[in-house]
């Protein structure tokens, strides 16, 4: 190992965790030293790709040459396994959701803060193309002023896997997805959500929702709707975007999309009336020819790092968090505003705790 790499032990190597290898590998300033799981199988698993498998958390703790512990286990043992290894002087990197609840993630952070350790959240999605896309969109004006948003992820699968159809392990699509798509949008959209409503979906007759709607109006004017589903054999755009000159649709992680926008140059004519069904429409009928303008995508936002050199350049005292644990706690406390919203079926306001220093980027 070179000694300019930072040693990251995984703890939790199914999925998630076996992924994270790649990704480390890819970014080359950290390295995976190690990785303990619960069950021999994955620990086998483990060895078999040419990592060295702890036998216990203890041991993990107990050793010096581990710096960071990045914890990809299921969401209700987050918690534990972090406040464990801030007590025991390691580093953190977590995956999503952080922990169970608002209030989990305060214990988190007073340890962390009491062991001077760094504590971050892979909200990885914040990369995703798509997503910087909309936001180069959000940030330029690129079909004028954004006022509705509309996100999604549809499948046909139900929930997958085995925890997350529990409850008390933290399942579910709003946890599991919801906290994506919602850090995209509160990382994006630089104002306070003023009200929120929503609805959970049971449909599959899990303990867990498979999917859910959530409306949320922001006191800059935008409205955004979030919505992930897991019954959904036919899929709605990824992205279905509303600007004061025109509208986005991106319909994939391929990137399939257009913007269509108002051509201010052509000559005011009026639509011609279509046959409508059984009916005559001018309201519906396609823009009169020259109308409008159809053109590619724009260009995605860049960000400043990947989120694992960013990490390092935290650890290394060279940069501030892109993932800051102020927004984790605000995406933390959106969820819960959700869920009471759902259960209540009422429109929630004044729960928000945004402050004007939480976009820094
Ligand atoms: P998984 O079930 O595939 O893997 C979890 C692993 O943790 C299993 O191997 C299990 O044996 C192990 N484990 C459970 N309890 C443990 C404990 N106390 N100590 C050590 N190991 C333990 O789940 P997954 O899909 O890999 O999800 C893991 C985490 O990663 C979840 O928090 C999930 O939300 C997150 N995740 C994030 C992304 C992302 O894009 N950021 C994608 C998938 C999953």
């Amino acid at each position: 190992m070179s000694s300019t790499k930072h040693s990251v032990v995984i703890v939790g190597y199914g999925g998630m965790g076996s992924y994270h290898t790649q990704l480390i590998k890819d970014c080359g300033r950290l390295e995976v030293t190690g990785v303990y799981d619960l069950l021999g199988e994955r620990s086998a698993a483990a060895v078999e790709a040419g990592y060295t498998a702890y036998a216990s958390y203890a041991g993990v703790l107990a050793d010096p040459a581990v710096e960071t512990v990045l914890i990809a286990t299921p969401n209700d043992v987050h918690k534990d396994i972090a406040i464990a290894a801030f007590r025991a002087g390691k580093h953190v990197i977590c995956e999503k959701p952080v922990a169970m609840s608002a209030d989990e993630f305060r214990e988190m952070t007073a340890e962390a803060e009491k062991a001077g350790r760094v504590l971050m959240v892979h909200q990885n999605r914040r990369w995703d193309e798509d997503f910087r896309i909309v936001k180069a969109m959000y940030d330029k004006e690129t079909i004028g002023s954004l006022f509705r948003i509309e996100s999604r992820v549809h499948g046909a699968n139900g929930i997958p896997g085995d925890w997350r159809h529990i409850k008390a392990q933290g399942g579910g699509m709003l946890l599991d997805w919801g906290v994506h798509l919602l850090d995209q949008l509160l990382f994006m959209i630089d104002s306070p959500v003023v009200s929120v409503s929503a609805n959970l979906s049971f449909i599959l007759g899990n303990e867990v929702d498979d999917g859910f709607e959530a409306v949320l109006q922001f006191g800059n004017g935008v409205q955004a709707v979030v919505e992930v589903g897991t019954t959904n054999f036919i899929t709605l755009p990824r992205w279905y975007v509303k600007g004061l000159e025109g509208t986005a649709v991106i319909e994939d992680w391929s990137l399939t999309g257009r913007i269509v926008t108002r051509n201010n140059d052509s000559v005011k004519r009026e639509p011609t009336p279509i046959r409508a069904g059984v009916g005559l429409t001018k309201t519906m009928a396609p823009p009169s020819e020259g109308a409008t303008i159809t053109e590619a995508l724009p260009p995605a936002a860049e960000l400043p790092a990947s989120f694992y050199d960013n990490y390092v350049d935290v650890l290394e005292g060279k940069a501030e968090p892109i993932v800051n644990n102020e927004q984790v706690l605000r995406v933390q406390n959106l969820i819960e505003a959700i869920f009471t919203a759902a259960e209540s079926q009422q429109t929630l306001k004044n729960f928000d705790i945004y402050t004007p220093e939480y976009n820094f980027i």
